[in-house]
């Protein structure tokens, strides 16, 4: 499959001069978030355009030294539930409140189930699961505080995967992480929807990001491997971290006031369109 372009040949739908006017829908002036593993990758670009469109925004991370300019940083584990209970705790004191949250660490992991061990499981599952368990924990009763003083500014989203329903080949934990976090999002949807707390997640494709990178540099050929997984994708390409966090800004935004229980693809088509192009 030829790749008719790559996420840098287009025109970048969310950089750190996509402002938006004041009293628009994706106007976030006001508003105070936080993002978990917001120092790489699709955390990172997500923080950037949230600060962009006017939030205050803390990056929590295990390894906070990519947080990007203007946003607080915020040293946890999501795996440790007095870290991200301490970190979240912080954010909203020295933010003022929390109305968005951005559960997004997360790790891959590779092979079928007779190659990972049982303590590898607990490992991924601890994180990418529980992570965001523990964040919503923490952060819910901020988010209901702030759902009672702005009506429709509170909401969390998730930062999901095609992988939670594509079925991909040498990813069994990684895939069953995923479908947890969609089925996790869908009945946290179900208990807080009355409480004013939306939530939601998006479901990326192969997105360009230095995980994706450090995949690539294991393989054989990494050009070879990276023209296969952007095959996959009907679009010919990888999508960008700043095109998922798009999806995710509008997914938080009150823009998306009356969204919740969605799961958001942007996969370059992956997930709708059942018939590749020839
Ligand atoms: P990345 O490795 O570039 O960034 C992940 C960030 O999470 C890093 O800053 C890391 O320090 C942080 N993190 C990891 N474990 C942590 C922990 N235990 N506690 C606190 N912080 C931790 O990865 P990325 O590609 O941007 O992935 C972000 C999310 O997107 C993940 O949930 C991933 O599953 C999901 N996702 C990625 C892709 C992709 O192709 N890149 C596709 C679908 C979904």
């Amino acid at each position: 499959t030829d790749a008719p372009h790559t996420p840098a040949d287009l025109p970048a739908p969310a950089t750190a001069a996509s402002r938006v006017p004041a009293g628009h829908p994706q106007d976030l002036a006001g508003l105070s978030a936080l993002v978990t593993g917001g120092a790489s990758g699709i955390g990172a670009a997500t923080a950037r355009l949230l600060a962009a469109r006017g939030a205050r925004v803390a990056v929590l991370d295990r390894d906070p030294a990519g947080a990007p300019a203007g946003t607080l940083p915020v040293r946890a584990d999501v795996t440790s539930d007095q870290e991200v209970r301490a970190g979240v705790a912080e954010a909203a004191a020295e933010l003022g409140g929390l109305h968005i949250l951005v559960g997004n660490a997360g790790i891959g992991a590779v092979g079928t189930v007779e190659d990972n061990a049982d303590d590898e499981w607990r490992r991924v599952l601890d994180i990418n699961v529980l992570g965001l368990v523990r964040a919503a924990r923490a952060a819910l009763p901020h988010l209901r505080e702030a759902a009672a003083a702005r009506p429709g500014s509170a909401s969390i989203t998730h930062t999901c995967s095609i992988a939670a329903t594509a079925g991909l080949p040498q990813r069994a934990l990684y895939s069953a992480s995923k479908g947890a976090v969609l089925s996790l999002t869908l009945a946290m949807a179900a208990d807080h929807v009355r409480e004013g707390v939306r939530v939601n997640c998006v479901n990326p494709g192969t997105a360009d990001t230095p995980w994706v990178g450090r995949l690539l540099d294991q393989a054989d050929d990494p050009a070879a491997e990276r023209a296969a997984l952007a095959a996959r994708q009907p679009m010919g390409r990888l999508v960008s971290a700043d095109e998922v966090a798009a999806a995710i800004v509008y997914l938080a935004s009150p823009a998306a006031a009356s969204v919740t229980g969605a799961a958001l693809a942007v996969d370059g088509g992956m997930q709708g369109l059942r018939l590749r192009p020839a």
